[in-house]
Parts: structure tokens; C-alpha cells; sequence
């Protein structure tokens, strides 16, 4: 066997342990006799499996009691839609910031729903930059505020959680949920798919404040109304139940791991030193303005894109593989989530050095 490092933007790497201990446990998990993707989800086993999952990501993210911790369907993208459709509780208008390819997306199914005003954008950056938060334009009279924490395609990244007054702040935090600290009092609703720093795909986590939950707007079918998977437990119909206990899976590794301070720290340390070899190269360069480069999504140019299929080639053959960029922007991305080894990172930055020695 011989396991690549990948770095993909997702699905994405996940830990070796957790794959592992999937792997032990694929014939028959404890002693039910049946592996965890034939049981039901209303026996005991799987709802064992299930409230584990769940107290281990409160415990992680520090979750407040008024909280609900919902594992949904439909990935992130269904979410840019159950937020409009649940938090509008009879306004009109939403507000929403653009920073980039996901923001976006999520502005574009919200003014299906909603006014959409647009609060701040950084297109005239070409966004690689997050615009100011006191430039901000925020209706504190609309239903809510979102933004993207992380921009998986552009690599920006908000290094704080925006200060928006009272208005209920919404965050799509796919592609940098627990990768650093959040305080999960400060939002009204945190959504992410599963498949970058949580396991698979094919399930979404949202955790949403009780008292926005129960407002679906009228004539909403009724898998997009946050009370029925809130009363539910999310088992309002059948849930992704293998990817649920993947997911729990891997909280359980972040705990392992020391909590989401030690990841964090982690994280800092791959991310500087990928910004350092790029940075201190003549050949490779990263557009995005300096506070506002992401963590987990480090895209690069070469000097000359002639060399980008030599690049992607000779990194494969070093076992290092999914390094395209996003096709919208072209040249390389490494996308280093939690479950990206250190050495991984540094088995790149030799790779990028070697490279740029012998073929710029
Ligand atoms: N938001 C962000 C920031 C993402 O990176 C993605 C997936 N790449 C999505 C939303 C959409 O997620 P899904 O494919 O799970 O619907």
C-alpha cells in the first residue's frame, strides 16, 4: 500500500487513525454483529454512536446549552437555502457578504428567498482580500448577516469573527470548522459540509440558536424546516448514518489530537511555512493580501504556467497528488485541513524547492 499525500479541497484527507479504526470496526462495530452502515438508526447501537458524535463536537466547538447540533443532508449547499427559509421570520430582507466563489453561490439561492443586500465585497480585489469590517453597509433591520469564514476556492480566510452588532450572524464554515476557535455564542447559525475537516461527505453539521428554529417560512417542504430535524434528533427521515459515525470518528481523533486550540497551533505552523517557501521564491507566488490568507486552501502560481503539467507530474511522482487549482482561478492549490500531516507539508515544500532548482 502506498498512501499518497492528498491535497485535495475536498472530499478530502482524513486521518490515517480514523480510517484505520473504521477499518477494524467495517465487519461488526463492538459487539452488535453487524457493521455500523447495516444498522438501524433508531436501535441502540447507532443512537449510541449518534449522541457520542454529538457531545464530542460540543465539547470541542464549546457549544452554549441553547444551542441545537443538527447532522443534516443535502452538504453545505442545502444550507445556503434552510438558512434563508428559516431565518427570515417575516422580513424581507437578508444581508450577505462577498468574498468570493462561495459566497457567491450562497447569495445566489438566498435571493430566490430574500432582498439580498450586499454589505461589503472584495470582487474589486478580485477577492483576495476581506473587506474591512467597519466599511461594512449592515441593515441592522434584516433578518441576518452571512459571510464565508473561509473561501475555499480563493484562499481567504476571516482571522476574526466580524463584530456586526445585533444582528444575527450566520457563517458557512466548511472549509475551516474546527481548524481554529470559534466562539459559538457570537453566531446565530454555523453550517459546513463534512468532507474537509470533519470525514466524509454526504452530511452536514449546522448548529443553529433554539429560539431561530420553528419560523420556516410557509409552503417550505418539510426536510428544509430546522424544527422537524431539531425534534428529531436529526432523524427526521433516515440520516447518513455511516457518515455520521465517520464524523464522529473523527472528532473523537481531534480530541486525541488535543482539542481544537492544538490543531489550531498545528495549522498555523503548515500554513506559515508553505507561505514562507512561496513567499521566499522568486517562482511561486501567492496572490491573496497578506491578513486575509487562508489557512487551509494555500492556492500558487508558478512564474512560468508552461510548467504547471511538469509541476502536477513530478509531485505525483513524489506522492503528492491533487495540487490543480480550482479551474474558475487556474495554477496550483494545497489544501492542508487538519488531517494534513505536517510532514506533508514539508514533503511539498521540498517538492516546490526541488522543483524550482532544477526545471525554472
Ligand atoms: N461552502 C464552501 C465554503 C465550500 O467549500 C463548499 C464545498 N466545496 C460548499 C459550501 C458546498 O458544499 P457541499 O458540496 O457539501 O454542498
Amino acid at each position: 500500500m502506498s498512501r499518497v499525500y492528498n491535497f485535495s479541497a475536498g472530499p478530502a484527507a482524513v486521518p490515517v487513525d480514523v480510517l484505520k479504526k473504521a477499518q477494524q470496526e467495517m465487519l461488526e462495530w463492538h459487539d452488535s454483529g453487524m457493521s455500523v452502515m447495516e444498522m438501524s438508526h433508531r436501535g441502540k447501537d447507532f443512537i449510541s454512536i449518534a449522541e457520542k458524535a454529538e457531545a464530542d463536537v460540543r465539547e470541542l466547538m464549546n457549544v452554549p446549552e441553547n444551542y441545537k447540533v443538527l447532522f443534516l443532508q443535502g452538504g453545505a449547499t442545502t444550507q445556503f437555502s434552510m438558512v434563508p427559509m428559516n431565518l427570515l421570520r417575516g422580513k424581507d430582507k437578508t444581508c450577505y457578504v462577498n468574498t468570493g466563489a462561495w459566497s457567491k453561490k450562497a447569495i445566489k439561492e438566498a435571493k430566490i428567498h430574500s432582498n439580498v443586500h450586499i454589505s461589503a465585497s472584495s470582487e474589486s480585489t478580485n477577492f483576495t482580500t476581506i473587506p474591512a469590517v467597519d466599511s461594512w453597509d449592515v441593515d441592522q433591520n434584516a433578518a441576518y448577516l452571512h459571510y464565508t469564514s473561509n473561501e475555499t476556492i480563493g484562499g481567504v480566510e476571516f482571522h476574526s469573527i466580524p463584530d456586526v452588532g445585533d444582528i444575527d450572524l450566520v457563517a458557512d464554515m466548511s472549509s475551516n470548522i474546527l481548524s481554529r476557535e470559534f466562539d459559538v455564542s457570537k453566531f446565530g447559525v454555523i453550517y459546513a459540509g463534512g468532507q474537509k475537516n470533519m470525514g466524509p461527505s454526504g452530511i452536514a453539521l449546522t448548529i443553529v440558536r433554539e429560539d431561530l428554529i420553528g419560523n420556516v417560512k410557509a409552503g417550505s417542504p418539510s426536510m428544509m424546516d430546522y424544527k422537524n430535524h431539531a425534534d428529531a434528533g436529526s432523524m427526521f427521515n433516515t440520516p447518513a448514518t455511516y457518515s455520521w459515525y465517520l464524523m464522529g470518528l473523527v472528532f473523537e481523533w481531534i480530541k486525541e489530537q488535543g482539542g481544537v486550540s492544538a490543531i489550531e497551533a498545528q495549522n498555523v505552523r503548515k500554513a506559515e511555512k508553505l507561505y514562507a517557501a512561496i513567499d521566499n521564491s522568486d517562482f511561486y507566488a501567492n496572490p491573496v493580501e497578506l491578513t486575509s490568507r487562508s489557512r487551509m486552501n494555500i492556492p500558487f502560481t508558478l512564474a512560468n504556467a508552461e510548467l504547471e503539467g511538469l509541476f502536477l507530474s513530478e509531485a505525483k511522482s513524489a506522492g503528492l497528488v491533487t495540487l490543480k487549482g480550482h479551474r474558475s482561478v487556474g495554477g496550483m492549490r494545497a489544501s492542508i485541513y487538519n488531517a494534513m500531516p505536517e510532514e506533508g507539508v514539508d514533503a511539498l515544500i521540498s517538492m516546490m524547492a526541488e522543483f524550482e532548482r532544477t526545471k525554472a
